[in-house]
């Protein structure tokens, strides 16, 4: 069970405020590593390692702070893990259900990843860019005040599932918090949480509930800073600055490179593929637990 304090922070993260929109979605765009490695390597190299690409803009103190390769795989690696996400007749990669509490949630013999931030941070944007090869999948995402949030349950080939938890604001349902604490809790499969944050907002109040929670459930997260292709590059440096200080000093569970992301030109999309791919796969006998 979690301890009071917990059930309170997670209370606090899952009040939500759900922006009104569309019910369903289609996600067909396609990405794909062959194309990328045909760029240019200056190109190449911004649109893979955007956080490596920042490196030059910043003076040698900084640079000490900011963790640019704990997860630094190759070209080749890359390359190889993009297979697990592109889907064919013997990599079927598909929605598999959804629940509103674990105990309907599909079986748990494969490793899963979860993808967790506020309404609008870009979840199902990124979700959509991960899954660009496999055009057919269908999210369904229910953005309309007073719908049932659920989490999505996608299968990718045999390798590992990943889940779209509901995006969180304020006015959430019980049902909804004791859906998602128990989840993180309790789920013994759960290898990572991905918890995204607007990297032109930065860390806000309520991602820092959703801190609070990952820390005191002890669970394994990663910080992916979405949308980065909105920024200048000096508002990214700073925000990039900012929160890998607040990972560095206020965080024990959090991995500590940060993911910047974008889901318009794919920046770091694929590095962000390798490093699931490695959290569930194990490939190559390296493993960032
Ligand atoms: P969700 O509520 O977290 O699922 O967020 P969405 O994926 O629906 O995105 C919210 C808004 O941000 C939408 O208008 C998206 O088009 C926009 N958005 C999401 N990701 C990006 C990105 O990487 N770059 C830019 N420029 N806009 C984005």
């Amino acid at each position: 069970m979690a301890t009071p304090s917990a059930r309170l922070a997670a209370r606090r993260f899952f009040e939500m405020s759900v922006a009104p929109g569309r019910l369903n979605r289609t996600y067909s765009t396609s990405h794909s590593f062959a194309k990328v490695l045909r760029l240019p390597k200056r190109q190449l190299m911004k649109l893979v390692y955007p956080l490596q690409e920042l490196e030059v803009y910043l003076d040698p103190d900084s640079r000490a702070d900011l963790h640019l390769r704990i997860f630094d795989p190759s070209l080749e690696e890359i390359a190889r893990a993009e297979n697990v996400f592109a889907a064919a007749p013997k990599n079927r990669i598909e929605y598999l259900s959804s629940a509103v509490h674990l105990s309907h949630a599909p079986g748990s013999s494969r490793p899963e990843v979860c993808f967790i931030g506020r309404s609008n941070v870009g979840k199902s944007s990124l979700i959509k860019a991960l899954f660009s090869l496999a055009p057919e999948v269908e999210i369904r995402i229910s953005k309309t005040p007073g719908h049932t949030k659920k989490m999505n349950f996608f299968k990718v080939g045999k390798y590992f599932v990943l889940v779209d938890m509901p995006g969180y604001g304020y006015r959430a349902p019980e049902d909804f918090v004791d859906m998602v604490e128990t989840y993180l809790k309790e789920r013994r499969n759960l290898k990572r949480t991905f918890l995204l944050v607007d990297s032109v907002v930065g860390i806000t109040e309520k991602d820092k509930i959703a801190i609070e929670m990952c820390e005191e459930f002890a669970l394994p997260y990663v910080m992916v800073l979405t949308k980065i292709d909105k920024s200048s590059k000096g508002h990214l440096l700073k925000q990039i600055l900012q929160i890998q200080k607040f990972v560095n000093t206020k965080t024990q569970g959090c991995f500590p490179q940060l993911f910047p992301v974008s889901a318009l030109t794919y920046s770091g999309i694929d590095l962000l593929k390798c490093f699931i791919v490695n959290i569930t796969a194990n490939l190559n006998g390296s493993n960032f637990r």
